[in-house]
């Protein structure tokens, strides 16, 4: 991962916007059509609309009852503003960094950032809580900003795998350093209201980067989290 310049002339020292996918690796990456953005959000919301409410009438609902009738253009609605509305690069959080006037060396952790994801293979929710740490290299970012981070990319049809590096891989691409942790633990409805009905079990996916990946720091991070040091993590690291 190439490191970003930047400067300490100001507070702001790059949005978001400065930094394409292209920092995120292609496999990992969502995979989206080329023509993805052409459609304005309200073409697409007329379109899922229209598709949804055929599902519903193939499934043998009735569509002129009060109840259902403005279901598919909430569906329409929903996808489209909220729950798949990370897809879209213009809502992208603006990240503004800051000068780290403390000095402050030790590692930041910003743990139990609660977020609602979807499955892209059943489309219903993966329902979790992300860990991130990072250590600083000359600049900040705002508390805030780690939760809208991961509310951005939760908002797509997504694997946890993937969700995971594309926290990790923009914290490290906008912070201008490989020292950062992520840590994500999340209940895949999928796997709990259909399928095996496991309502136990539970995923975590790891990602350790630059200082992170010495145990030691890796430890006080998991430390912090309560989770044992040795717990069964599916590690992603990058080499
Ligand atoms: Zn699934």
């Amino acid at each position: 991962m190439s490191n970003p310049s930047y400067s300490f002339d100001n507070t702001l020292l790059l949005t978001d916007d400065d930094y394409g996918d292209d920092h995120l690796m292609t496999s990992l990456e969502t995979p989206m059509r080329p023509d993805a953005f052409e459609l304005s959000d309200e073409a697409k919301m007329a379109n899922i609309e229209h598709h949804f409410r055929e599902i519903m009438l193939t499934l043998g609902l009735d569509l002129t009852d009060d109840s259902l009738r403005g279901t598919p253009k909430r569906v329409a609605k929903m996808y489209v503003q909220e729950i798949f509305s990370g897809l879209n690069p213009k809502n992208k959080p603006k990240i503004a960094l800051f000068e780290n006037k403390y000095a402050y060396r030790e590692m930041l952790v910003e743990k139990d950032i609660t977020f609602y994801s979807n499955c892209e293979h059943h489309f219903v929710p993966i329902i979790g809580k992300a860990h991130i740490a990072y250590i600083a290299n000359g600049s900040v970012i705002g508390l805030s900003k780690l939760n809208r981070v991961v509310q951005y990319f939760a908002k797509r049809p997504q694997v946890q795998e993937r969700l995971t590096m594309q926290i990790a891989n923009h914290l490290c691409a906008i912070l201008g350093t490989d020292d950062v942790a992520v840590v994500v633990d999340a209940h895949h409805l999928c796997v709990s209201s259909r399928g095996v009905q496991d309502v136990n079990s539970s995923t975590i996916t790891a990602y350790y980067g630059g200082a992170f990946l010495k145990e030691a720091r890796k430890n006080e991070f998991l430390q912090y989290l309560n989770l044992p040091a040795k717990s069964k993590v599916s590690e992603i690291i990058q080499s």
